[in-house]
Order: C-alpha cells, then structure tokens, then sequence
C-alpha cells in the first residue's frame, strides 16, 4: 500500500492522497465516501458527557427490550413449526438468558454509568471480556457458548445503530454516486448492494477471488479491496476516484487528476456501449468452433442482465445469496418460487441451479442459527471444514427441501442440479441417494417435477479433478470451479488479502488440473463447463479455447467482451499453442507464451 499526502486546493481538510490495493471489478467510478461498519468491533467509541449519561441508560435498556421482544417472536414462530421447534426455542431460551445475565446487562450499564462509554463500546467491551472468559474453559460445549453470546450482542448493537445507515446518493448530492468505504465486507452485505444504488466499494480486508470480489463483478461495479487502511483515513464525504482495473483509489483528486478520469470513464462507456452489438452475435470461432456463454447469477432478478446480454443459459446459480440476511430460513416454497422464476423466464435454456454452497466466507445467519440448535459448532478453519455439499448431507432435512424446490421448479423450464466441493465417490453416491429420496417424496405427495433432470458435480477439490472416473461414471455434466480449485491447489485462502500475490491461476499445476479435467471429460463425452472467475477473464479465453473449453459461465457484465474474444480466436491454433504452453513448468515462461497467444 501507498499512502502519499498532500495538500489539494480543496480546504485544509480535504487531503490528497493514493491508496492501492486489489483490483477486483474493473471500470472507474467518481463519487462521495460513505463510511461503513459491520463488525461489532467497528462500532463508534466515545465518552459520554456527565448528562447524557441518563439518556445513554434508557437506550440501552430500549434496545434490550426491543431485542428481548424480538427473541419472543422467533420463540413463538419456532413453536408454531415443525422439525426442528424444540431445539430452536431452546436456543432462543439461551440467547434470553444471555440477554439477562447481569455479566453482560448489568456490567454494561456500569461501565456506561461510572466510565461514560457510550453504550455499543460498553457493550462489547463487556462482549470481549466475557468471550475470552468462555475461551478459557476446558468444556468444549462450553466454550461453544460463546458464539450465543457474540449473537445476541450483534442483535443488540443492530438495534442501537440503527438498521444500516441508509446508502445510497445524498441529497442534493443526486449528481454523483455513493462510494461504501468499509473496513470489510461480507458477501452477505455486498449482495444487499444489487437493491441499492451505489457506484463502486473499497474495502481493508478482502481477496481478488473472495465472494465479496464476486459479487462486486456481478453488479458490474468498480471495487478495490485489500486497502489496509482505507477506512481509518478516509472520511465521510471525500471525494473518492476508484480506479478498478488498476486497484487504485484517490482521495480528494486535484481537478487534473479528476478530468482525466472523467475523460477515461467516457472511453469506457463507449467501450461497453460498442459491445452491445454483440448481444445477438452467434459465439463461434474464425474456424467456426461454436462455443456457448452461459451465465453466473446471485439472485432470481439476476435473470433480466442474462437475457440482456443473450447467454446461452445460466450455468450457475449460486442459491446460497437466498439464505442470507434474514434471520429465518426461506421455506420450500418461497425458494421453489424463486428458482421457478429464473427458470420459466429462460424457457428452454438450461438453468444450473447449484446446491447450496454455504460455509467459508458465505455465511447465513438463518443457517448458523438452525446448525446451532442441532449441534453446530464453531469451525476451526471454515474453509477445509463442513462447507457446500458436505454441509447439505449434514443436514439432511434442509437439503431434501432445498431438492424438492429445485425438483419441483424443474417442470417449468431445463433445469439442472449442480453439486458443489464433491471429492468421495461416496459423497457422489449419498448425494444421488438424496436425489432419488426427494423425488420420491415429490411423487407420494403427487407433485410434478422433471424426472430426467441432468445431475453434474462442480470440480473445484485438486482430489476431484485428479481422480475424476467416479464423476464421469455418475454424472451427467462437470462445471470447474478454478476460484476453490486455485484456492485448494495452492493452499491459499481466497479472501485473505496477506495471500493474494500466491493466488495465481497460471501456477502450471492449476492448468494441468482443468486441462485435463476438460480433456478427459471431452474424451468421455461429458460436457465440461468452466464456471469459476477464470472464465470471465477474457486474459484466459484464448487459453481455454486452446484447452478445448466449448462452455464458459460467467457474470453476464463480462459476458460480450469474453465473446467478443471468441470471435478473432481460431480454435484449431489455439489447440496447437497451448498444447505447448502446459508442457512449461515455469510461471514465468507461462505468461510470456500467453501474452504472445493473446497478442
Ligand atoms: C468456484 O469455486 O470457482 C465457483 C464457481 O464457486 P464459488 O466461487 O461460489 O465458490
Ligand atoms: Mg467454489
């Protein structure tokens, strides 16, 4: 990072200066910061004047009623359902006796009364205390207990800071967009971004892969993660320039610096705007090779970009965003109505519906709340541990509604299953198993689905792609995940910007795997799809042409310049070319053939 100051002509607060970080959405946006926290650790810490202290007191005790209040309801609903009732209202009756425990109420209200915190800091001060007394117990259930207690301080302070701060443009500042400047981001909250209006984001935290990263791409918004310090210098309402092809962020640019990115930002539009041409475009070779661009989708109104854009289909979508930000978790018939809608809209174009690939950095709070009331636990390293399909045969109740939803939609249009971070041939087997019991279930109740929906497996393990014959033999499709398939290859987290520089997906053992996972699934006559961000890359088109690639799936914001590619690539000499290139060992000498083959 980068952090030169200097005075602009802008005031003497206004400072000037460059931050630099990774670039994860390309474009440029010009726009207003607007600060915001989301970790309980982020919240304001002030002291409090003699006589706000009584004012400070009854917020507190408010917004413990009003949570208090809100524990009481979902206790109500949770008796009022089936299955798994009992252990949820168990787990309300804890988190009640969290919020009452005078170790945490009481000793919050004294340090608010004789330190003069205000209350979020006094609150989790008390949290941290009371979490590291937990960490200490020798008790393993015990020392799961601190998680209840991290909950129920997170509903309190959403109470006391209000719902998120409104963003979006201000008042009187309608002319330019709103930059969300935060410390970090989950995808959770960036997908919240898809309702607002925003025209890019900067984060501390993050890597290029990350879901946060992704997510940022589908919105077709300029971001910037990996900043380090962004959040602690910028302030509220400074003009920010964020450059999100060369990871650059400026902060109160001097008028050159803005005219010249305004200038850039015109070029860019007329860019975009030339490639929409290419909407209705056949997607073949120069030596007539067809290849098909499906699309990556978050959300069912997703669908309206995929139709604009005229994919082939969608050959991802990624379920997971309809579990999060909401406390409950959406029932058989609000998801089957919602993959219904992407699929009845596309008719018949395949839809890729992929399971549910919670855990890592997608978390759901819905879901860690049910894990929690039939013995969930905290995991020690999310990402290795009980995450997408291994997370759904767990749980078999919520995959089985998860299944018949996707089942039942499957009448209206093509659907297709897609099973994510699959390794075992025996996770195979379990997962069909559970296939065949939805169906079966589906058929009892008399209810109408596709009975020869196609069953694919996501090859993003290195023990997937490396012992892939259980695969060819059980399934009908493969879709390569390279954002899991780098991260587990090169035991790197993808969202941990300290590893960003060892996330390469030019490292040769990555293209051996997805080389020879399309070659051998090409050979055995599966159809092999690329899904992951490599595929919108339009670097590595010619790359994976010259693989033998034929289906891409990728955000439709990447989708016309990726076909645009296609278009000027000759298929049978990229064959030839890249045969080559795999045979290097070198990372170097890899990127330099690339550069020429692109050239
Ligand atoms: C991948 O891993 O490449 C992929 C497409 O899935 P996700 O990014 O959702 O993990
Ligand atoms: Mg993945």
């Amino acid at each position: 990072m980068n952090a030169g100051r200097a005075q602009s002509g802008q005031g003497v607060d206004a400072l000037t200066f460059a931050l630099h970080g990774l670039a994860v959405s390309s474009g440029i946006a010009i726009g207003h910061a607007q600060l915001i926290s989301h970790a309980t650790l982020e919240v304001d810490q002030y002291q409090l004047r003699e006589r706000e202290v009584a004012a400070e007191l009854s917020r507190f005790d408010e917004a413990l009623e009003t949570v208090r209040a809100e524990l009481g309801q979902l206790k109500l609903e949770a008796e009022a359902s089936v299955g798994a009732a009992v252990e949820l209202s168990a787990f309300v009756d804890l988190q009640l006796m969290f919020l009452d425990d005078p170790l945490l109420a009481a000793a919050s209200r004294v340090l608010i009364k004789e330190r003069r915190c205000n209350a979020e800091w006094a609150l989790v001060q008390q949290m941290e205390y009371l979490v590291a007394q937990f960490d200490e117990m020798e008790d393993a259930y015990l020392r799961e207990r601190k998680q209840d207690i991290v909950q129920v301080v997170e509903r309190i302070l959403k109470v006391l800071m209000g719902r998120a701060r409104k963003i979006g443009k201000r008042k009187g500042r309608e002319d330019v967009p709103a930059i969300v400047v935060a410390h970090d981001l989950s995808p959770a909250d960036t997908i919240q971004f898809k309702r607002l209006s925003i025209g890019g984001f900067v984060t501390d935290l993050g890597g290029a892969t990350s879901h946060t990263a992704i997510v940022a791409r589908s919105l077709a918004i300029p971001a910037v993660v990996g900043l380090h310090h962004a959040r602690s210098l910028i302030r509220d309402d400074d003009l920010l320039i964020v450059d999100g092809t060369r990871g650059v962020l400026i902060v109160n640019p001097d008028e050159r610096v803005l005219e010249e990115y305004r200038l850039r930002q015109g070029e860019l539009q007329i860019e975009r705007n030339k490639l929409k041409r290419l909407r209705t475009a056949r997607t073949q070779t120069l030596d007539g090779e067809d290849v098909q661009l499906y699309a990556n989708i978050e959300l069912p109104q997703d669908i309206d970009q995929v139709k604009e854009v005229g994919a082939a289909g969608v050959g991802l979508f990624r379920t997971e965003f309809l579990f999060m930000n909401r406390d409950d978790l959406p029932s058989e018939d609000e998801q089957f109505e919602a993959y219904r809608r992407v699929v009845k809209t596309l008719a018949d174009k395949p839809v890729t519906i992929r399971t549910l690939d919670v855990g890592a950095d997608k978390q759901s709070r819905a879901l860690r709340t049910f894990s929690q009331t039939s013995g969930g636990r905290t995991e020690p390293n999310p990402a290795l541990g009980r995450r997408a399909i291994r997370y759904c045969l767990a749980e078999p109740q919520i995959f089985l509604t998860h299944l018949r939803a996707i089942l039942r939609a499957s009448q209206y249009g093509k659907a297709y299953i897609l099973i994510p971070m699959l390794a075992h041939a025996h996770e195979i087997e379990q997962t069909l198993e559970m296939i065949a019991l939805a169906k079966q279930q589906l058929r009892d109740a008399r209810i109408k689905f596709d009975d020869t929906i196609k069953v694919g497996g996501m090859i993003e393990i290195p023990a997937a792609a490396m012992a892939l014959g259980p695969f060819l033999k059980r399934l009908d499709f493969l879709s390569i995940g390279t954002n899991d398939l780098i991260q587990y290859t090169l035991a790197i987290d993808r969202s941990d910007e300290a590893v960003a520089h060892l996330y390469d997906p030019l490292h040769p053992a990555v293209l051996r795997l997805v080389a020879q996972t399309i070659e051998r699934g090409n050979r055995a006559g599966l159809p092999v799809a690329v899904c992951g961000e490599m595929a919108g890359d339009v670097n590595m088109t010619r790359l994976l042409l010259g693989m033998g690639l034929r289906k891409f799936s990728l955000h439709p914001a990447q989708l016309l310049e990726v076909r645009q590619q296609v278009l000027k690539s000759d298929a049978a000499a990229l064959q030839v070319a890249v045969t080559r290139l795999l045979r290097l060992d070198d990372s170097a000498r890899i990127r330099e053939q690339l550069a020429k083959i692109n050239a």
